[in-house]
């Protein structure tokens, strides 16, 4: 049996890593934490049976206890109890699935025990990639990319250990708003934003994805997974989502990982890694799909994946900023405060104001992030 913990388990990843577990029924659930979706929690831990769950908060938490006092399931809140869910004893693999900076604690807490991680929380190698990846060889903990491109490129370089990395191709849908003016997108509404051509994901991430801040986001994240410098990560649009990514070695070889647009698929591997399972689920079909086109990316009217450049380029405290500003302005865009293009402009406000702090600590970083949420809230 393989014994794995699940952060953010009541989430579009979680529920799929779920999905994956049930399907191949050799995996033991020990820890599941989630932010406050409590019925759904309480049905995973009916199924699954851990010994130890978390809600965020102490109230849902107090009521989620009283609902399965039936069962022998340790039921903790806030970060003491996300920490000790990433650490649950019999736990090897954790799956850091809660969106958001709230991951890098645990994911650290994680590593410090000795677990793998499988990663899809994006954030905590955004803003803590200095400190997650030498602590991962310190550690000798392995991580295991779970977003779909970066799943790509590490499965493009198996078997590749000695050769050098030329570049990284990493591929993007485009989103919704594909081939937009910015006066197009100014008049853009949540519901519109909301509805991503070929994936199915949470609500920020899908927001992300419509803005581009997704790949900007995805390209520090694939400069620390896999130690290349921000400009030999180039995106490609390749609207069909075809091609998960690829990656060009120095002879001018390129290796490509295809497939589905299916999440199970770079959850599974992670879990597995190396070995491969069956995955039930539509396969591709080349002769009905025709074609795969491809298209540089409008860095004019989607400003969110230059300032990510930017942001990555320079480094320290400035892809907190980055990340904080629009994790911010995407819940307020959400609420239905902001209009759309005001993401990016909160994000490039933030960035101008932050005076940049290098190599931080996590506390660094977590004051960078209530600095940035302090700057927005001053100014709009
Ligand atoms: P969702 O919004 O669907 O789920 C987020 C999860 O985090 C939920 O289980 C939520 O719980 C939980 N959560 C939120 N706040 C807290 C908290 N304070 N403490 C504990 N749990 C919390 O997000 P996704 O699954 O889409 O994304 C998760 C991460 O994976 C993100 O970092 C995203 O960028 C990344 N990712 C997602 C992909 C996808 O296809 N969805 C693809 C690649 C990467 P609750 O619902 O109970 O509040």
């Amino acid at each position: 049996m393989k014994k794995i913990a699940i952060l953010g388990s009541t989430g579009s990843i979680g529920t799929q890593t779920l999905e994956v577990a049930a399907h191949n029924g050799d995996i033991e659930v020990t820890a599941l934490a989630a932010g406050g979706n409590i019925a759904l929690l309480e049905e995973q831990i009916r199924r699954f049976r851990p010994s130890l769950a978390c809600v965020w908060d102490e109230k849902k938490a107090a009521e989620l206890r009283a609902n399965i006092r039936d069962l022998p399931v340790t039921v903790l809140s806030g970060m003491d109890g996300l920490i000790a869910a990433a650490t649950e004893p019999q736990a090897e693999i954790v799956v850091t699935a809660v969106v958001g900076m709230i991951g890098i604690r645990p994911t650290i807490a994680a590593m410090e025990a000795g677990k793998d991680i499988a990663l899809a929380n994006k954030e905590t190698l955004v803003t803590a990639g200095h400190l997650i990846m030498p602590l991962a060889k310190e550690k000798q903990v392995r991580i295991l990319p779970v977003d779909s491109e970066h799943s790509a490129i590490f499965q493009c370089l198996n078997g590749e250990r000695e050769n050098r990395i030329h570049k990284i191709l990493l591929t993007a849908s485009g989103g919704p708003f594909r081939g937009y003016t910015r006066e197009q997108l100014a008049d853009v509404r949540l519901e519109d934003a909301l509805k991503h051509p070929n994936w199915s994901m949470g609500r920020k991430i899908t927001i992300d994805s419509s803005t581009m801040v997704n790949k900007g986001l995805e390209v520090m994240e694939a400069k620390w997974l896999f130690g290349v410098e921000m400009d030999q990560v180039q995106v490609v649009v390749q609207p069909q989502s075809v091609i998960h990514s690829m990656v060009e070695f120095e002879d001018g070889a390129v290796m490509a990982q295809l497939g589905t647009p299916d999440m199970k698929l770079p959850i599974q591997y992670a879990l597995y890694y190396p070995k491969r399972r069956f995955l039930p689920g539509e396969r591709l079909d080349f002769a009905k799909l025709g074609q795969i086109t491809f298209q540089a990316p409008d860095l004019e009217v989607f400003r969110g994946l230059a300032l990510a450049y930017q942001a990555g380029r320079r480094g320290g405290t400035l892809p907190t900023v980055f990340n904080a500003a629009n994790e911010y302005a995407v819940g307020r865009f959400l609420d239905r405060k902001i209009p759309y293009l005001t993401i990016i402009d909160m994000i490039e406000a933030a960035m101008e104001a932050h005076k940049v702090v290098e190599h931080p600590s996590v506390e660094q970083i977590l004051a960078a992030e209530r600095e940035t949420y302090e700057l927005i809230e001053s100014r709009w």
